[in-house]
């Protein structure tokens, strides 16, 4: 783990080699899609992109090609700039990666999810502040209590709320989107940012009109 990290668990590397595999090309691309449609936004005063997106490697197994932790916007990532997931532990709050970065921040939610969920392939997350103050007018699912990210409380509040739901709030912090696939996944997210339409600011009546 780096001294600039913000990972809430303690990485195991298995092995340095880069994920390989064909379909990194398409996270790659979605990622590239949620940092122009605002879906993951900077980190103020960074280039650090807010969100982390990944998928399934093959049925039956959680194991999941995931954004490293504090990954630039500025670029697009390349395959270095992903990691390969192979076990999580949140009890002991241990990841098991494969790759020469650190793991987005929120791997080990993204570990529960693919074990509770088989039927989804991906799980895209992103911080858009439209979404979630729109979350209740929406009829989004939304989580209860605010959690830091990264942090067990706030995978077990998203666990809560999971059931068979595709897209939810996070409290406060975010979303997630989930799919068979990436582009299921990411299809909703921005259909959901295109439901939100500006609302016109209606100015107060004057008093005695
Ligand atoms: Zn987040």
């Amino acid at each position: 783990m780096s001294a600039t990290s913000i990972v809430k668990f303690e990485v195991r590397f298995v092995s340095s080699d880069i994920p390989r595999d064909d379909r990194i090309g398409q996270l790659s691309n979605w990622c590239v899609r949620f940092n122009e449609s605002g879906l993951t936004p900077k980190l103020e005063g960074t280039d650090r992109s807010l969100g982390n997106l990944s998928f399934r490697l093959k049925p039956h197994s959680p194991a999941f090609v995931i954004t490293a932790s504090a990954l630039s916007s500025k670029e697009k990532p390349v395959a270095g700039d992903f990691v390969k997931v192979v076990e999580s532990d949140s009890t002991q709050k241990i990841v098991f990666a494969e790759g020469t970065r650190d793991p987005s921040s929120e791997s080990m939610m993204h570990y529960e999810i693919y074990k509770r969920r088989e039927d989804v392939g991906a799980v895209f997350h992103g911080h858009d502040q439209e979404i979630i103050t729109h979350a209740s007018l929406l009829g989004l699912p939304e989580t209860q209590k605010e959690e830091p990210s990264g942090s067990v409380e706030l995978l077990s509040e998203v666990m809560k709320i999971l059931d068979d739901e595709d897209f939810l709030v996070m409290k406060n912090h975010g979303f997630l989107s989930l799919g068979k696939t990436m582009d299921e996944a990411g299809n909703l997210a921005l259909r959901i940012k295109k439901a939100i339409k500006p609302r016109p600011v209606v100015a107060p009546i004057p008093p005695g009109t």
